[in-house]
């Protein structure tokens, strides 16, 4: 049971949400999964990245008498949430391999003698026998198992330690039980229902929408230069930069830092020790880059990552969607960033070409990618069309993403890919991109007269558009299927099945003009809703939570999130009490933290603490 040093806290879920985590309301499915826990029923919980997953099952285990097990699979996110949870005053402990033999006496010994609200251990130490036996000596409150898709041979992340929860119903026959996961495939979720052998489960599937996302999609003209562009409404934030290759994110890593930003390289290349340095640092740095292969992710709970930048394009929209996701998970404006040409649609399509994955498994992974493509070039709003792809259907545009905002023109190009195509066919269907458009631009160069080129009637048709626009028209037309790169033959561009019926033009095209228009910017930069006149007042506050954060030895974001150092900047209390109004302040942080803020806001009392301050002392003459 909960037994925080205060005596006006009772256990009951809404005073717990205020008092313990300092929110004011419950997101919009929290309250229901949580009622139906402390009921004691079972329940499977699907909602998205930064959704609220981890007070669903705190609340209830805080509530309901006993320990609540939760398994994780993942050391540091483990760490991470029971530093987190210390923090607001709960007794929250972790059992795992990295621990020594005397901390793990200690917290055996703290669990026997009652001192203990919340248990986290890792699926491996859970199907030993010893452990489970061990366990089902003390009262459980309820189990939670976290990232639930692990169970799931579908998913992306099958843990065969986790099949074995399976048989945890059969040991803690009267505990609730909660799966959870932010993977939404329906295959996944059938498997978890099968695999946890859930007992009557309530399901509770969320929108998977991230409003606080905004989505953009550019076509890759100089990428690097793009970048730093994008970057520059990012000065002060943390993000991470996803790169194909290690060289890549070498070279890029290398890049910012020369150009004044301050980032780092991730990738499994690099050696473990160097790798734990940077992904430590990015946990406790407040504008740091991490510039990274996919390596990096898993496990990084961080709720301020501002953007998700990609140079190179994934591998399919699940993927996307997951590596996005790691933006924003506190809520607060953030970006999805991508560039993507012709170049990313003619690597990925020879990447699958060349594997050596069976003929199934290929077919799999081009419709994959092809989904991604589409979703790449869609007009309409993309946000919608993702979401779509997940099943889900947005009632309106969302207003929040690229082709909302700056709706991309299109024009009919029946006769441009006529054009383009005619050159393909005379050029006998031998020729990569480069060629081809040199062709149309009517370029003198070696290997146009080595092959008698300059005597084809394409040549030179095709100097109206620029090499850009060229290439785009051909990333089009291979993403809509008249055209293949073939991987074989270097690149060769190919007819395809139907091609001819464009060629002759039977076929009204419509293409995206993209290449003039650069990326949308954000109007406003994210940091610039602090407004001009809070700036100094807001420095203040993010170095007074640095210090505290060093002091106690835990990321700032531990101290308090952006959000609520946003609301003391606007709020300017003045008494302790004040503090509690703000979300994310509850009791403990209250204590620990509270006075030093205080003080802070003190120093730059600006006129809104003047007026106030003169208003409450009953004085309106001011
Ligand atoms: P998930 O595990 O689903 O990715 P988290 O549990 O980490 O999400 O929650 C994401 C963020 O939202 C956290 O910073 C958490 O403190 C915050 N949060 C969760 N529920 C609420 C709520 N009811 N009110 C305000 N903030 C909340
Ligand atoms: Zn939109």
């Amino acid at each position: 049971m909960l037994n925080i040093n205060n005596p006006e806290v009772d256990s009951s879920a809404r005073n717990i949400l205020q008092q313990v985590f300092g929110y004011d309301h419950f997101r919009d499915r929290q309250e229901s999964i949580i009622n139906a826990a402390i009921a004691g029923r079972d329940s499977l919980v699907l909602m998205p990245t930064g959704g609220g997953k981890s007070l669903c099952y705190q609340i209830p285990a805080l509530v309901r008498p006993g320990v609540g097990l939760v398994v994780s699979p993942l050391i540091a996110l483990m760490q991470d949430q029971v530093n987190t949870l210390r923090q607001l005053g709960v007794k929250a402990a972790f059992l795992n391999s990295t621990l020594s033999w005397q901390q793990k006496q200690d917290i055996v010994a703290r669990m026997n003698s009652g001192e203990t609200d919340l248990i986290y251990v890792a699926p491996e130490r859970l199907s030993q026998a010893d452990t489970l036996e061990w366990l089902s000596r003390h009262r459980i409150s309820l189990i939670a198992i976290d990232e639930a898709h692990c169970v799931s041979q579908w998913g992306h992340d099958f843990r065969p330690d986790y099949l074995s929860l399976g048989q945890l119903g059969a040991c803690f026959p009267d505990v609730p039980r909660m799966a959870l996961t932010a993977t939404a495939t329906p295959a996944t979720r059938q498997d978890i229902l099968q695999n946890l052998q859930l007992h009557e489960p309530v399901v509770y599937v969320s929108s998977f929408d991230r409003p606080n996302i905004r989505y953009s999609v550019a076509p890759k003209l100089d990428a690097k230069n793009q970048l730093i562009r994008f970057l520059e409404n990012h000065r002060a934030d943390c993000g991470i930069v996803y790169c194909l290759s290690r060289k890549k994110v070498e070279s890029t890593a290398l890049w910012l830092n020369q150009r004044g930003f301050n980032a780092l390289p991730y990738h499994a290349g690099l050696p473990g020790s160097e790798r734990a340095e940077n992904q430590s640092r990015f946990q406790f740095e407040d504008n740091l880059i991490m510039v990274a292969t996919i390596a990096f992710g898993m496990g990084i709970d961080k709720p301020d990552v501002r953007f998700v930048a990609h140079l190179d394009l994934p591998g399919s929209v699940e993927s996307y969607y997951q590596e996005t996701g790691r933006a924003g998970r506190d809520g607060q404006p953030s970006d999805a960033w991508m560039v993507y040409g012709l170049n990313d649609v003619v690597q990925r399509s020879q990447m699958l070409e060349r594997s050596d994955a069976d003929e199934i498994h290929k077919r799999n992974e081009r419709s994959k990618l092809d989904s991604l493509l589409g979703w790449c070039e869609v007009t309409q709003c993309r946000r919608s069309s993702l979401l779509e792809y997940f099943g889900e259907k947005l009632q309106a545009p969302c207003g929040n993403c690229d082709t909302c905002l700056d709706p991309p023109k299109t024009r009919h190009g029946t006769e441009i890919a006529q054009k383009l195509l005619s050159c393909i066919y005379r050029t006998g269907q031998r020729f990569g991109a480069l060629h081809i458009i040199d062709v149309l631009l009517g370029k003198d160069t070696e290997k146009i007269r080595q092959h008698g080129h300059l005597h084809l009637s394409t040549f030179g048709i095709g100097a109206d558009l620029s090499q850009n626009q060229w290439r785009s028209v051909i990333r089009q037309l291979i993403v809509r299927g008249f055209l293949v790169s073939d991987a074989e033959r270097f690149g060769a561009l190919r007819f395809t099945g139907t091609t001819h019926p464009l060629l002759k033009g039977e076929i009204d095209l419509m293409l995206r003009e993209d290449i003039k228009k650069q990326t949308v910017a954000r109007k406003t930069k994210i940091k610039t809703d602090v407004g001009e006149e809070n700036q100094e007042l807001w420095e203040a506050l993010r170095t007074c939570r640095k210090q505290l954060a060093e002091q106690y030895g835990i990321p700032p974001y531990m101290v308090f999130h952006d959000n609520t150092l946003k609301e003391i900047m606007q709020q300017k209390p003045v008494r302790h009490e004040e503090l509690l109004n703000i979300s994310g302040i509850g009791h403990a942080k209250l204590e620990k933290f509270g006075d030093e803020f205080l003080e802070v806001v003190r120093g730059y009392p600006g006129e809104s603490f003047e007026v106030r301050h003169s208003r409450q002392v009953g004085r309106t003459d001011q």
